[in-house]
Formats: structure tokens, sequence, C-alpha cells
């Protein structure tokens, strides 16, 4: 990343309803260029590029912007939150129980497929939350050697 502010992000925050601020234009590009990172990592690049933001800042920012839809938070059982800029297409998550990796995984077919429950007891469902546990390669080479 060479320059810390991006029009296309700005408009995309104000298109959004946000304020624009150059912390969370620096949080979204973190987030979107990220794999799944946690809200340690998040605070640690976005300083990089922008300075001292304290950890509740970046909180608030993450915040809004998963409000705002622009980012998607996952939060695996036991594991921090994690926030990733591929939203709107209802990927699942595999999940290392050993390390925590985390990888997306596609729907099984076509688009969101797993909207459509068994039963929808007449909700309206427009998410479907799949994660999938496992150990990760080097997780599971580590413990099979
Ligand atoms: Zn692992
Ligand atoms: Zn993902």
């Amino acid at each position: 990343m060479t320059s810390s502010q991006t029009p296309t992000t700005a408009a995309e925050l104000r298109g959004a309803g946000l304020r624009v601020t150059a912390a969370r234009v620096a949080l979204l590009e973190t987030v979107r260029g990220g794999d799944h990172l946690g809200v340690e990592a998040i605070a640690t690049r976005v300083r990089d590029r922008v300075g001292h933001i304290s950890l509740q800042a970046v909180y608030e920012a993450l915040h809004a912007l998963t409000a705002a839809g622009l980012i998607r938070r996952i939060e695996p059982a036991g594991s921090p939150a994690r926030f990733e800029g591929r939203i709107g297409d209802n990927h699942h998550h595999v999940v290392c129980r050993s390390c925590g990796a985390v990888a997306d995984v596609d729907c099984a077919t076509g688009g969101a497929p797993c909207l459509t429950a068994s039963e929808d007891h007449g909700f309206a469902i427009d998410e479907a939350e799949v994660i999938y546990w496992g150990l990760c390669p080097e997780c599971s080479t580590a413990r099979s050697s």
C-alpha cells in the first residue's frame, strides 16, 4: 500500500452513510486486504498507516463498517472475532481446532443454496452460518508425525 487515501474506498464509506476518516479508509482496506484478521492484527496494520488509534476506536469503526454491510464479522466458537471484506455471498468457513487458522469455503452448489432451510418456521432467512471444524494441513501433519 502506497497511499493512505483511496478515493473509491472513501466513496464507498460515504455511500454507506458513514463519515469518512483516514482511519476508516485504512481499516476497510486492511480488512479487505487481509485474510480473516482479528481485531489486534487489524489495529496494528491500521496504526502502521495512520498512526495511533485506540483499540476502542478500532472496535467502534469495525462495528460501524459491519453494520453498514461493508465488511463481515465471523465469530467461530471459542475464538475472537475475525473480519473479512468478502461479503454478500454467504460463503462458509473452515476453522482449525488447533491453531485457529480460517479459510473460505464456497457454498456447495449454486448461489447461497444453504439459505433454503428444510424448515424456515415462517422466518425470512437471509443468512446461513456454517462453520466446518477440523485440523489444518500443518496441524494434522504435526499430529501424525
Ligand atoms: Zn492448524
Ligand atoms: Zn471468509
